[in-house]
């Protein structure tokens, strides 16, 4: 926290969360990491099993793979919010719609990072996009999917269920979509408490 507020009261150098070299006052990329997040392309297609739509803010490398780690194992908060800003300044106009539901992480894992970075990018989006938020789905423990092999994590998708009410229109939001096998599940757990569209956005995709 006294970094925070020397970092905020210009004391200390900003450093770019991507790069880690120094930028602007207040900034959290340099110049250059902006440029190159900003000529990343979106990605759209096909999504997994049980999605009606699936887009992508920019494959999963470079500056945006760097400030997921930033996000996820540096726990640099504000990523969150320079996330959502660039999914909603990208996104289909048609797809921020319904109510935001985070893919849920296991209880474990958000235990040990103490938050939950789909959960803040939910948040975030939900926020400036004015659309309404929902953590609807919960995911029992499991194996982590970090260091799996892809085939592995294909063969054991996790297990979600959903808690509470659950909206008819929802759009699930999460850092990464990898094989897809958490998006279907929770689609799965999703329609059959009752939901009819869900489509997903997540920052990042990998190809
Ligand atoms: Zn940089």
């Amino acid at each position: 926290m006294k970094v925070l507020h020397a970092v905020s009261a210009g004391l200390l150098p900003a450093l770019c969360a991507a790069c880690g070299r120094s930028c602007r006052p207040g900034g959290l990329l340099c110049t250059r990491c902006s440029r190159r997040l900003a000529e990343a392309e979106a990605l759209t297609g096909s999504g997994p099993p049980g999605l009606d739509r699936v887009w992508s803010s920019a494959a999963h490398e470079g500056v945006a793979r760097d400030l997921v780690a930033a996000l996820k194992f540096r726990r640099l908060l504000p990523v969150a919010d320079l996330i959502a800003e660039r999914i909603e300044w990208l996104a289909p106009a048609s797809l921020l719609s319904g109510t935001v539901v985070p893919v849920p992480t296991s209880p474990l894992r958000s235990m040990g990072r103490g938050f939950d970075p789909a959960g803040e990018i939910a948040a975030a989006l939900a926020g400036q996009a004015g659309l309404e938020l929902s953590p609807c789905l919960v995911r029992r423990s499991g194996g982590r999917q970090v260091g799996k092999r892809r085939a592995q994590r294909i063969g054991h998708p996790p297990r979600v269920r959903p808690r509470g009410e659950v909206p008819r229109s929802v759009l699930l939001v999460d850092d990464v979509l990898t094989t897809g096998a958490t998006l279907s599940a929770c689609a799965r757990a999703l329609r059959s408490a009752g939901a009819i569209r869900v489509a997903a956005i997540t920052f990042t995709r990998r190809l």
